[in-house]
């Protein structure tokens, strides 16, 4: 077995801190948001909890509005702005990683968090003391969906239910706003999947972790970008990137309809020799029709998992980063 390198860089006492927060046409968001970052990262330098070079980084994944212009401008404002921008609109969850494994060898701990303000920041600086005492990760955790409409409150819960019924190990209510050391971040990038589905990554990495819980407010501004087709899709990806229950409950299904079928012929052969046989054409149709539903449905999940073995077996690229501000390059 291999053996991480313990970094002797770790700081924890005063650990510099690179927020990395994903945007997607977000001009709207990112005015009022960048300024309430930037104080929440001021106020826990002042109080000495972490580094005076600690950063907040953008990801600009692919906008097509104003977003990346805005980021430059703030990155110029104040150097503890710096921004990448994506070749192109990947999703959250790659522009999320792509400013992880940026991050990793600049810092000792990064937290992810959205650029709406839907998440509290306040709890940064619990999940920096969770830190200091000793997690490598830290979960930030929901402690209610209020803030959210019912359908995607009973959407939500039914989810994270059913991830864990399917053997996913998943934090409950938690999404894509944590700490995470750049220990941790080593580690993980030996996770080398295209398919990402981060919250439910993290947990197999290990490392000593703990949760802060927080209450998730509405949107600053504009609306979701997180349309109901793309929140299927990640729950799509939850499951078949952690799990393979589904191919086992196909397994169980096909035994389960297999013998009834059995019983089935022995019926039909029964009722033939008797000379019942007569019409018949309700009880065959039903029996096409269920075992044609079964089957297309067995092969549809079965598709899933080997697109998925196709995708990964390409190995492309799981970012690609076109620009990167002034401040971010000069560093390096
Ligand atoms: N986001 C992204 N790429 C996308 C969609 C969204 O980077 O393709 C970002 C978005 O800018 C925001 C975060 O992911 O910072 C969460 O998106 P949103 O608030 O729209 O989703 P919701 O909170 O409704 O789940
Ligand atoms: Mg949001």
């Amino acid at each position: 077995m291999e053996c991480i390198e313990v970094k002797t860089k770790e700081n924890r006492e005063r650990p510099r801190l690179i927020v990395v927060v994903p945007c997607y046409n977000e001009e709207a968001v990112l005015p009022i948001t960048s300024k309430l970052f930037l104080d929440e990262l001021n106020a826990m330098i002042a109080d000495g909890k972490i580094a005076e070079d600690s950063r907040i980084l953008f990801v600009n994944d692919g906008s097509k509005d104003q977003t990346w212009p805005i980021i430059t401008g703030l990155s110029e404002q104040d150097t503890h702005f710096a921004g990448i921008s994506q070749s192109r609109n990947r999703g959250h969850q790659n522009a999320v990683l792509a400013g992880l494994m940026e991050a990793k060898d600049r810092c000792d701990i990064t937290i992810s968090i959205d650029c709406d303000g839907q998440d509290d920041m306040h709890a940064m600086e619990e999940m920096v003391d969770a830190y200091r005492g000793g997690a490598d990760i830290v979960y930030g955790v929901r402690d209610n969906r209020d803030s959210d409409s019912w359908f995607k409150r009973t959407t939500a819960q039914g989810f994270y239910k059913f991830l864990n019924k399917m053997g996913a190990e998943v934090v409950y209510n938690h999404a894509d706003y944590r700490l995470v050391s750049s220990q941790v971040l080593d580690a993980f990038s030996d996770f080398k999947e295209v398919n990402l589905f981060l919250r439910g990554m993290f947990p197999l990495v290990g490392f000593k972790s703990a949760c802060v819980y927080y209450t998730r407010n509405a949107r600053m501004a504009d609306e979701s970008h997180y349309p109901l087709k793309k929140m299927i899709g990640l729950a799509a990806d939850g499951i078949t990137s952690l799990s393979n229950k589904p191919i086992q409950i196909i397994t169980n299904v096909g035994i389960g309809v297999s013998l009834i079928g059995f019983v089935g012929v022995l019926w039909a052969l029964i009722e033939a020799l008797l000379g019942h046989t007569v019409g018949g054409w309700a009880s065959l149709t039903c029996i096409v029709c269920f075992l044609g539903g079964i089957q297309l449905l067995s092969l549809g999940v079965i598709g899933e998992y080997v697109g998925k073995t196709y995708l990964e077996t390409k190995h492309r690229p799981r970012y690609i980063i076109s620009a990167c501000t002034g401040n971010w390059h000069s560093e390096k």
